[in-house]
């Protein structure tokens, strides 16, 4: 891919609208699919706009649909935009726009939640992870049943650093319900607080950066939509496995109005309960009469720390599910129950 002034000066050349894109190739909305299309260009260009510069940047964009996005971001001068659209009826009009732009523009018929970005751009891209982010952004609006795996799944590549991680701090701008981008920006204390705060807040720096009405939208969702913009952090704000910090976050928010000493204890058997969770509290300097949502990205940095330290003391505690322990107790007093009317009969 050539490089170089020009690449900053592209511009699409006069295209049928969105609209008569849809038209053309029937391209109607899918409602198991949950197909709503942006159409306003100018809209469609701000929130490009809010992931960054882009000049000369590799894109990768997660379900273009009709294209709106994908205009507005060919028109940002990127290096090359890579789509990714599980929906073929997609393809015709895609490949309208990979001809008026070419050799910017690789479709990709498939699955953003299989599909691996990280052999897709060149090597030349990757940066130390300590460095600037390379010149790699993720850009999406996705249906919102994919949307949030999507992003755990991301967060999680985050960790790890592989994935669309392995070139370094990639961004990504992307779509989710309003009420679910408010999760993931909430600070402490807020209502909004939860479990997806906690795993985004402490991998990455989030910021909700546009809020779209639900009517800009064809068809209109039931909802308003929300940008949120993700920065891989240097340094993870909790320095242990996702699945740790996960399980953790996890049986805290699960009684999210109770105190938090309620849903760190089922992290622990039923016998040692109240002696471990109250060991927990305390190595962890942690108020056991804080609410989830009280507490901050330090607290669960320090019960994040103290729990791997007893699970390292204990090799069984991490594959310990109190769901499991509920379970097999109601099915031993299930069976004395039978065996004690067994001896009645
Ligand atoms: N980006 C377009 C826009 O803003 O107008 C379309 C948005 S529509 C909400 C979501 C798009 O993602 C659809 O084109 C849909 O077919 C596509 N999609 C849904 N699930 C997908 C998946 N797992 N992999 C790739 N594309 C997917």
């Amino acid at each position: 891919m050539a490089a170089g002034a020009s690449l900053s000066t592209f511009r699409l050349p006069p295209l049928p609208t969105i609209r008569e894109i849809i038209k053309l190739f029937r391209l109607h909305a899918v409602k198991q699919l949950s197909q709503n299309f942006l159409l306003d260009l100018r809209l469609t260009d701000k929130i490009v706009r809010k992931a960054g510069t882009l000049t000369n940047a590799y894109v990768y964009e997660v379900g273009p649909g009709p294209g709106g996005i994908t205009r507005s971001i060919l028109n940002a001068g990127v290096a090359e935009l890579l789509v990714v659209e599980k929906d073929s009826r997609f393809l015709p009009g895609l490949q309208m726009l990979s001809d008026a732009a070419p050799g910017k523009l690789r479709i990709v018929h498939g699955d953003v939640l299989t599909f691996k970005i990280e052999r897709a751009f060149p090597e030349s891209l990757k940066r130390h992870w300590e460095d600037d982010p390379p010149n790699v952004h993720i850009i999406g609006n996705l249906p919102f049943s994919v949307s949030t795996p999507l992003i755990i799944k991301w967060l999680e590549n985050v960790s790890r650093r592989d994935g669309p991680f392995a070139y370094g701090r990639t961004q990504m701008t992307l779509t989710f319900q309003k009420e679910v981008a408010e999760r993931l920006t909430a600070t402490t204390g807020s209502k909004q607080r939860s479990r997806l705060s906690i795993m985004a807040q402490y991998l990455c720096s989030v910021q909700h950066v546009l809020t779209i009405p639900g009517r800009a939208f064809v068809p209109k969702p039931e909802v308003d939509v929300g940008v949120v913009r993700f920065t891989p952090l240097t340094q993870p704000r909790i320095e242990q496995p996702f699945q740790l910090v996960e399980k953790v976050v996890q049986n805290v928010f699960q009684f999210r109005r109770k105190y938090c000493h309620r849903g760190l204890g089922m992290l622990f058997p039923e016998a040692q309960r109240l002696e471990s969770t109250g060991k927990l509290l305390q190595l962890a300097d942690v108020d056991p009469t804080l609410r989830p949502s009280q507490l901050s990205v330090s607290h669960f940095k320090s019960l994040c720390d103290v729990y791997r330290k007893m699970c390292d003391e204990d090799p069984h505690l991490f594959a310990y599910n109190f769901r499991e322990e509920l379970k097999q107790n109601k099915s031993k007093n299930q069976e004395k129950e039978d065996e004690e009317s067994y001896r009645l009969q």
